[in-house]
């Protein structure tokens, strides 16, 4: 495994990291005991960074994540979240009340006294992004102060967003998803110079483009535009023909990334664990990433919207 510093915080994470909303039935019913057996395996290959929240499976992944790592805390750096509780902004709450509360309710499902980062989730959410300036993060710098946390970091799709938020605000992580896999790229026009500048940690998430990556292809509620979903089925197919599985190809793609700390993958599966363990060790062939850029030029950097539409960049495009 090979470790990177995730900016001022000092950690040393893994470049992998354990993405655990699958272990919440957000891709679909996952068996419990191979949940445990996913996140054993990972821990025994080295990879130490585990990120969750409270909104994956409404809690669900939280308390399997938790059963999970019993016996196994101290071996891994653990990431959670606060504000965002279910899907439509009115079960958000980004009061300082709220996320105090809720990282508390968090450490009991987690079963643990503190976690290394606390983050906000999905500030696009938000009905006042100032709020997450004024109130949400000063609440994390108590739960800090606390002993309940070590770190504190904001996490969203909008980039600019992002940018705004932690150039008004201390935050030591930012995590990003969506915004720089095969499909797109555009994380590093607007993130990735502020990280470098104030030595934030950057994660990036979702390198598979939350499964669009893959054979299975993305679930049912995949927000992507028709036109996104159509290539995407072409890259995989030019993947196929080049006799590589295009999961691996898209998560060495992410991998790469010089100024990503770690990139989330979400798992559930032991061998999803195993293949992505294996992206350690192989290259991509040059000639089958200029052939993907071709396929993927005509919706390159095309997004979908979250949260308040006055929160996103321009580059949305309404599902269809
Ligand atoms: P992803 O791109 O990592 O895709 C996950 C899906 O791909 C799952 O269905 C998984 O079973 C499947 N998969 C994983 N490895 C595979 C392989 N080798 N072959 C085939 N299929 C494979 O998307 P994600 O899970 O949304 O993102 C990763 C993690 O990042 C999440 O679990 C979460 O922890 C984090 N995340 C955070 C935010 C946020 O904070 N706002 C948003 C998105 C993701």
């Amino acid at each position: 495994m090979e470790y990177r510093t995730l900016g001022k915080t000092g950690l040393r994470v893994s470049i992998i990291g354990y993405g655990a909303s699958p272990l919440g039935n957000e891709f679909g019913d996952t068996d419990v005991a191979e949940g445990v057996r996913a996140v054993h395996h990972a821990i025994e290959h080295g990879i130490n960074y585990f990120d969750v929240s409270p909104y994956y499976g409404r809690t669900l992944a939280e308390e399997r994540l938790g059963a999970a790592l019993q016996g196994q805390r101290d071996k891994v750096l653990l990431a959670t979240k606060c504000g965002r509780y279910g899907k439509e902004a009115a079960e958000c709450d980004y009061s300082a009340k709220r996320v105090t509360a809720g990282l508390d309710e968090s450490l009991k499902r987690l079963r643990t006294d503190h976690v290394d980062v606390i983050q906000v989730h999905d500030c696009e959410m938000a009905a006042d992004p100032e709020q997450i300036i004024h109130e949400t993060l000063p609440a994390l710098r108590e739960i800090v102060k606390a002993g309940k946390a070590r770190w504190v970091g904001i996490t969203g799709l909008p980039l600019k967003l992002l940018r705004y938020l932690a150039s008004e605000a201390e935050v030591d992580t930012i995590l990003s998803f969506c915004r720089y896999n095969l499909m797109i790229t555009d994380m590093d026009e607007v993130l990735t110079p502020l990280c470098r500048r104030k030595n934030i940690g950057l994660i990036n998430a979702s390198p598979l483009h939350m499964r669009m990556l893959t054979e299975k292809g993305v679930p049912e509620w995949h927000p992507a535009p028709k036109d996104v979903l159509d290539v995407s089925r072409r890259v995989v197919q030019a993947c196929r023909e080049a006799g590589a599985d295009v999961a691996d190809v898209a998560f060495r793609f992410c991998l790469d990334h010089p100024d990503v700390a770690t990139t989330l993958v979400g798992m559930s599966k032991q061998r999803h664990v195993e293949s992505n363990l294996r992206a350690l060790e192989v290259k991509n062939d040059p000639a089958l990433l200029k052939r993907l850029a071709e396929i993927i030029a005509p919706v390159k950097n095309v997004m979908w919207m979250q949260g308040r539409p006055e929160n996103n960049d321009p580059n949305w495009v309404e599902r269809r």
